[in-house]
């Protein structure tokens, strides 16, 4: 496995893959690699013959006091596990390999980018498609690999590939989750002992609203409810909003849920922001009580 630094380097290299009559397949990361990205590779290699896994920790998505410096940056573990995973080449560029000095140039997001996050994390979601309209770019075309966990980044990504034309199939991977049901990230490694119990309770009210549609529930407002009823345990809530899962527009209280529903949340767990979601209908229960 390779590992490659310059933008002009990895689109030769992607040339060269497609004059072969293969395709490329990439999956990217902001690196901090876990078993989420890992199951990303596998899905990539899946559908493409040479598997590209970028790593970048992307400035423009993040906001003023956000973690920017404290992301935890681990290549030389991260390269060992793509290698491991069966990638092809690791694309890890310095940061003003991609924003050079002068850049000046964004990618302006719409309506699927508004509520929810985006309207927690103010120029998070123009940060990301500025930064994957860049890697689509470099890349050519392929097929790309994004996780269910960061939801309403993966329609916001669709809605980017289908309205500027990329020659991109944009796919979409479950979520990976421990065995207890708490979803994989990278920022979970800032969770300090005793903080871990208090963020189960993302997937417990997910859970509780997994079953009450399981069982025919449709209110909104009930359904809201009872995923955020467990989030007593937490320091702070963002948002838990039931929402178009197409869209991303939330529903109202008073509206019924149809055959698929989103269940989306952020919280706070100390100094730690955690997201989580479900589409009620379309995803699997993300626990199992233990008996
Ligand atoms: P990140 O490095 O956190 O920016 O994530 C890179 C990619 O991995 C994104 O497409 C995420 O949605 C995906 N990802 C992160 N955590 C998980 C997970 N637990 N399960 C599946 N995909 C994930």
């Amino acid at each position: 496995m390779q590992v490659v630094h310059e933008p002009a380097e990895l689109r030769r290299l992607c040339d060269e893959v497609r004059a072969r009559g293969q395709r490329v397949g990439l999956v990217p990361t902001m690196g901090a690699l876990h078993r989420g990205h890992l199951a990303l590779v596998a899905a990539a290699r899946e559908r493409a013959d040479v598997v590209l896994v970028s790593i970048f920790v992307n400035p423009t998505q993040f906001g003023p006091g956000e973690d920017l410096d404290r992301y935890p940056r681990t290549l030389d573990a991260d390269v060992a596990a793509c290698a491991e995973a069966g990638a092809h080449y690791v694309f890890a560029p310095a940061s003003d390999a991609m924003y050079p000095p002068g850049e000046e140039t964004r990618v302006n997001v719409g309506a699927t980018a508004a509520d929810l996050c985006g309207a927690h994390r103010p120029g998070h979601f123009e940060g990301v498609a500025t930064v994957v309209t860049k890697l689509f770019a470099i890349v050519g075309s392929c097929v790309a690999v994004f996780g269910r966990k960061d939801y309403q980044q993966l329609r916001v990504i669709h809605r980017l590939v289908t309205d500027l034309f990329l020659p991109v199939e944009v796919v979409g991977a479950p979520t990976v989750r421990e065995s207890d049901g708490l979803a994989l990230s990278s920022r979970n490694r800032y969770l300090r002992e005793g903080e871990r119990p208090k963020a189960l309770a993302l997937r417990t009210g997910l859970g509780a609203a997994w079953d009450a549609f399981a069982a025919g529930e449709r209110s909104v407002t009930k359904l809201r409810a009872l995923a955020t009823a467990p989030l007593s345990a937490v320091d702070r809530i963002d948002y838990v909003t039931v929402a178009d899962p197409d869209t991303m527009r939330p529903l109202d209280d008073d509206a019924r849920a149809g055959d698929r529903v989103l269940v989306a949340m952020a919280a706070w767990v100390g100094k730690t922001r955690l997201i989580d979601n479900l589409v009620l209908g379309e995803d699997e229960r993300p626990y199992r009580e233990q008996t």
